[in-house]
């Protein structure tokens, strides 16, 4: 039984004010929260990927109309659109959004598909980034569902940040580990992505993502032999650089 957030939402909450309260709460409790602040204005960005299931188990919980938007970079494994169809299903999500560029703009910009491999950061831009700008234009808040334990970048990100554009993101599983999103899916008995039995504990496009080894971090597969670590999307107002060099 999920308690009403115990602050209320006014205009001047500060995220500040929102970390202080919701720092080390349960996830269910910050994503209530975030849903009720920022209701008729809020969506849950998900690649449905290996880890997916957790946050859109705990949304479909509170509110299953909740918009869900998942980027389509006409680059995602064919077991991963068969997945989200799944889990939506399943989990009875009826507001999925697929967003992405159309074919036409991808044959113009990329007509080769294999910008990946001259400019990734632009193939993520094109593919990835713009595309949920666009999408995201329409919100005020957004929710992820990144971790802290995930890579260096996000060891400090918080609850509550300001994005680039001045939004609100949201992320309540930060301060969750692997045992604990392991259970949560045991507790719940979600289906896994078909992929992750395969090796593939993190699951991105099919030409940056490859299989992981034993005793590998889990995103090791994730561009492997570049420096690159993430797609752009989750970075606030400073650079990839900035944030490489923090
Ligand atoms: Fe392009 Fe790879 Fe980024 Fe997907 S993950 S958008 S294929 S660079």
């Amino acid at each position: 039984m999920l308690l009403e957030p115990a602050i209320r939402f006014s205009p001047d909450l500060t995220v500040e004010a929102l970390n202080a309260r919701y720092e080390g709460a349960p996830p269910e409790d910050i994503l209530h929260a975030g849903l009720r602040f920022y209701a008729g204005g809020i969506a849950l960005v998900s690649s449905f990927g290996a880890e997916s299931a957790v946050l859109l188990h705990m949304a479909a919980q509170i509110n299953p109309h909740v918009p869900v938007l998942m980027i389509d970079t006409l680059m995602l494994f064919p077991q991963t659109l068969e997945y989200q169809q799944q889990l939506s299903g399943e989990l009875g999500l009826t507001d999925v959004r697929r967003i992405g560029l159309s074919r036409e703009e991808a044959r113009e910009k990329d007509p080769y598909g294999a910008l990946h491999l001259s400019n990734p950061d632009g193939c993520c831009h094109l593919r990835k980034v713009a595309p949920l700008e666009r999408a995201l234009s329409l919100f005020s808040a957004h929710i992820s569902g990144r971790k802290r334990f995930q890579n260096g970048v996000r060891a400090n990100m918080e609850v509550f940040e300001a994005d680039a554009a001045g939004r609100i993101k949201i992320n309540p599983l930060a301060g969750w580990g692997p045992q604990d999103i392991a259970a949560y899916m045991d507790r719940h008995d979600l289906p896994r992505h078909p992929l992750v039995d395969k090796g593939y504990p993190s699951i991105g496009c099919v030409p940056c993502t490859s299989r992981v080894g034993e005793g590998e971090d889990p995103r090791a597969g994730r561009w492997r032999g570049s420096d690159k670590t993430e797609c752009g999307i989750h970075f606030g107002a400073r650079s990839r650089a900035e944030r490489i060099e923090a």
